[in-house]
């Protein structure tokens, strides 16, 4: 492997995120790419140019993926990179930060020369945060087979498009989500932002991730009874507030509890919400992440154990509907072990770190070998124009990845 420096590197990462950074919906209000729109198209054709120039061979995948490929002697394939989408004013760098880590790994692999022995493809991923359809990972799901043509009929966003029209709008056919899956690939890595502020609070530059958090999300609805706030005793009335209250007030010292757990309650509306009326209902919904599955269970357990308790006690009643239950996704220890011995040689301050965001790994994860590198974010921002990272510990990042590259295809790190 030819010894490459980081000045190079971080030029041509400062070169590509300025130019996707002015692909956007919302000029000079952040980055705004939603999936199948005209930011979306214009950042994949510069993508694709990059991928060119550098000899990969590319496509636009049935899922509207940017992938470049380089052949190797046999087909089974890594792939590395990360989204291309955005959230509504999000920053430059959440998603972009990982595709353009990946190209850099790719461009050090082609100048290597010579042919890998498996293929290694850098994908820009589509409609990774879900922000128009409230749908998200879709690239993933799509490629491993797990959306059908209909679920993309069903998925709207607030103009009432659906996936499945938006795709044919974009020149991509839907049906394609009944072919079969991709059996092709043998390993999945990602460089992320951190989108949090733990690395840049420890003085680290390298994150390796040791697990994608599972989420159990639910809408909660209590039911009381709106009465005068002045004649209905207390030990009469029936007070949705009060009992959302008190079932509230215990779930983030059960989070806090737990390991790595986090539980939070967003979305809650009082009805009537008058200041001399007993409030009749109150709906919220509540997230609760963590890395082990039994902690999530038993988070979401409180909540119904809360919920039966104070309901009986307040007089009022409840309703419960799950809206999301993803397990957690481990990513391969050999494949961390491997990150962390790449920082220790190359003198990078690196630790194990869980991620709380959902990531295109997690799909990948959960069926092959995946693995993460998270670079540190300044302040811990993320999701907003202010979203930065240093392009210097990109360009480490870069390196670290086209290490971890290659220890997969020389044997190195087993799969
Ligand atoms: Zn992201």
């Amino acid at each position: 492997m030819r010894q490459e420096t980081i000045g190079n590197i971080v030029g041509n990462i400062r070169r590509r995120l300025e130019a996707l950074r002015e692909m956007t919906a919302t000029p000079g209000e952040g980055v705004t790419r939603f999936p199948f729109t005209e930011e979306a198209r214009q950042a994949s054709e510069y993508l694709m140019g990059e991928m060119r120039a550098m000899g990969l061979a590319v496509r636009l995948d049935p899922s509207g993926s940017v992938i470049g490929r380089l052949e190797g002697e046999r087909p089974e394939t890594v792939m590395m990179g990360s989204h291309l989408d955005s959230v509504l004013h999000g920053g430059a760098y959440d998603g972009a930060a990982g595709v353009v880590c990946a190209l850099e790994a790719a461009r050090m692999l082609v100048e290597d020369g010579g042919q890998p022995c498996l293929s290694v493809e850098v994908i820009a991923t589509n409609d990774e945060e879900g922000s128009r359809f409230r749908t998200g990972l879709f690239s993933g799901k799509f490629m491993l087979g797990q959306l059908s043509p209909d679920d993309l009929k069903r998925q709207h966003d607030a103009d009432g498009v659906s996936v499945y029209d938006a795709m044919r709008q974009y020149g991509l056919d839907p049906e394609a989500a009944a072919s079969p899956a991709r059996e092709d690939l043998r390993a999945f890595l990602e460089v992320h932002i951190e989108q949090g502020p733990v690395l840049e609070a420890e003085e680290l530059q390298i994150g390796a991730v040791s697990t994608i958090v599972g989420i159990r999300r639910a809408r909660v609805v209590i039911g009381g009874r709106a009465d005068h706030v002045g004649t209905m005793p207390m030990d009469m009335r029936q007070d949705a507030l009060e009992t959302a209250a008190r079932v509230i007030a215990g779930l983030g010292d059960a989070a806090r509890s737990l390991p790595n757990a986090v539980a939070t309650v967003g979305n809650l509306t009082v009805e009537p919400n008058i200041m001399n009326i007993i409030p009749s209902r109150v709906a919220f919904t509540v997230d609760f992440r963590g890395v082990r599955r039994a902690d999530i269970d038993a988070q979401y357990g409180g909540l119904l154990a809360a919920l039966e308790r104070e309901t009986a006690l307040m007089r009022t009643r409840y309703s419960i509907e799950e809206l999301l239950d993803a397990a957690p996704v481990d990513m391969r220890p050999e494949l961390r072990q491997a990150i962390l011995a790449s920082c220790a040689r190359r003198g990078y301050a690196a630790r194990e770190i869980v991620s709380g965001a959902g990531h295109d790994a997690q799909v990948f994860g959960a069926r092959i070998p995946a693995a993460m590198i998270f670079v540190p974010s300044k302040g811990g921002r993320s999701h907003c124009p202010e979203e930065e990272s240093s392009v210097e510990d990109l360009a480490r990042a870069s390196l670290v990845l086209r290490d971890l590259l290659n220890d997969i295809l020389e044997g190195r790190a087993a799969l």
